[in-house]
């Protein structure tokens, strides 16, 4: 296995990854460090939790140390970050390695006051991480100086373009001097981003540990069908089952995610929700008590749960299965950092199974299927032969009627079965938990519509 001394790393950096704790570079480092310290471009295919900043900043460090520019300190690392989370863990990240070092760094991002971050860059700063809005503002009044920048990092860049930053990129890009060295990461590689690095990196190194060969062999990875109804239950079931301490749970909306906090809360567990229509405080609070262990349970979107680098998540649920297949290997990848071990649920209803299907495309594997809870549901499992994408959403599963259970509300599209409805599922309803009869009950209705559904097909 190889160590950080055969990479080419000073002591100074040395010994600030050993007390950082960590014995062996990740694949990212591995490939990453030593052309970055031949000055090389890199253009990595790495997501986060893979120790992609590590591999990043340690040789950008480095280069830094070996010569201080005569003057006033300048801006000569710009790390452009599409988040305010992980621009902050980019920062905190920055500030460990650099313990060492006489460096400055700092983070600017929008959503907080401006005067802080003014007052740092006025002081001068060696190391800038920003989201492109607030960087773009603060340069707008003359407040930031990237002429000099010598690094230029475009961190979780797919992610970036999702978020509709490409203009505000091409402004930075346009800024920068001619002479400096580039590194572009990102999750994925679609055409968009291959565009985009082509356009200034140069004669990059290519680093890929992009997810297909390392989907996460350490993630348990359990695929539950049921309707969309019953995914409440499911999830309250399964964190009290598993008396879940620290985990995810990923909501397509934040308007979803908001919804379920509060059912949460309905049924005694501690959630906070976290996306980008909170404010910046209560992202915060939000992240600070699921670090402590107080809330236990962390609703996200996609988009906002991009970087959160928390050691110890054990679970993460796939609430609504994602659209774009690469979020799912995203989100699993939460869980199982550091060496550890976790659990991916992931629930799949009836209008999901075609974004199933483009998940096991891309990870190349089928996820074994979780049937043993009460609401399992087969008609929620893809057809032979579905084609990845949305289904469209039928109507009479959108919404449960009110005062009907989940076996009533699950049945309306077919009226035959409607005329066969006892009235059992009204227990089923009302008793929350899952106990031995109520597991039955529910594997017997599943087997029935099973039944069902292949004499219709
Ligand atoms: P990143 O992908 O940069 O967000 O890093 C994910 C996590 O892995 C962070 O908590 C880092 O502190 C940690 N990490 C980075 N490099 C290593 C390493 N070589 N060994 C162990 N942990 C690491």
């Amino acid at each position: 296995m190889t160590d950080f001394q055969s990479l080419g790393l000073s002591e100074t950096l040395l010994k600030a990854v050993a007390s950082e704790g960590y014995t062996s570079p990740t694949p990212v480092q591995e490939q990453s460090i030593p052309p970055l310290l031949e000055g090389r471009d890199v253009l990595g295919v790495a997501q986060t939790g893979t120790g992609k900043t590590a591999a990043f900043a340690l040789p950008v460090l480095q280069i830094m140390g070996r010569k201080r520019p005569q003057g006033k300190r300048h801006i000569r690392a710009l790390i452009l970050s599409p988040t305010r989370e992980l621009a902050a863990q980019i920062d905190e990240r920055f500030a460990a390695y650099s313990e060492h070092m006489d460096i400055r760094h700092r983070v600017i991002f929008g959503g907080v006051k401006q005067n802080p971050q003014v007052r740092a860059l006025q002081k001068g700063l060696d190391i800038l991480v920003a989201t492109p809005g607030r960087l773009l503002d603060l340069i707008g009044q003359g407040f930031v100086d990237i002429t000099k920048v010598e690094f230029f990092v475009l961190d979780e860049a797919d992610r970036m373009l999702d978020m509709g930053f490409i203009r505000d990129i091409e402004k930075v890009l346009k800024l920068l001097p001619n002479k400096r060295q580039n590194l572009l990461f990102s999750a994925t590689m679609p055409k968009s981003i291959a565009k985009l690095a082509g356009s200034f990196l140069n004669n990059a190194v290519m680093v890929d540990v992009s997810p297909k060969e390392m989907t996460v062999d350490r993630i348990e990875q359990r695929i539950m069908f049921l309707r969309k109804a019953d995914k409440r239950r499911l999830l309250v079931q399964l964190i009290k089952d598993e008396r879940v301490k620290c985990g995810i749970v990923f909501t397509r909306t934040k308007h979803g995610a908001n919804r379920l906090v509060k059912q949460l809360d309905q049924s005694n567990i501690a959630a906070a929700a976290i996306h980008g229509n909170k404010s910046q405080g209560a992202r915060t609070r939000a992240l600070a008590g699921f670090k402590d262990g107080s809330i236990p349970i962390l609703v996200a979107t996609d988009i906002a749960s991009r970087g959160i680098d928390v050691d110890g998540i054990t679970h993460v649920f796939n609430y609504d299965l994602p659209n774009e297949p690469e979020s799912y290997v995203h989100r699993i990848g939460r869980t199982a950092r550091a060496g550890r071990s976790g659990i991916a649920y992931a629930f799949c209803d009836d209008t999901e199974s075609g974004y199933l299907v483009g998940i096991q495309q891309l990870i190349g594997k089928e996820i074994p299927v979780e049937s043993s809870h009460p609401f399992h549901f087969i008609g929620a499992i893809p057809k032979p032969g579905q084609k990845p994408g949305k289904i469209k959403e039928k109507s009479g599963t959108k919404k449960r009627p009110r005062n009907q259970n989940s076996n009533r509300g699950r049945q309306n599209s077919n009226p035959r079965q409607n005329n066969n409805r006892s009235s059992s599922g009204e227990q089923s309803s009302r008793s929350r938990g899952g106990n031995r009869s109520r597991n039955n009950r529910g594997n017997q209705n599943s087997r029935g519509n099973q039944n069902n559904r292949s004499n219709r097909d």
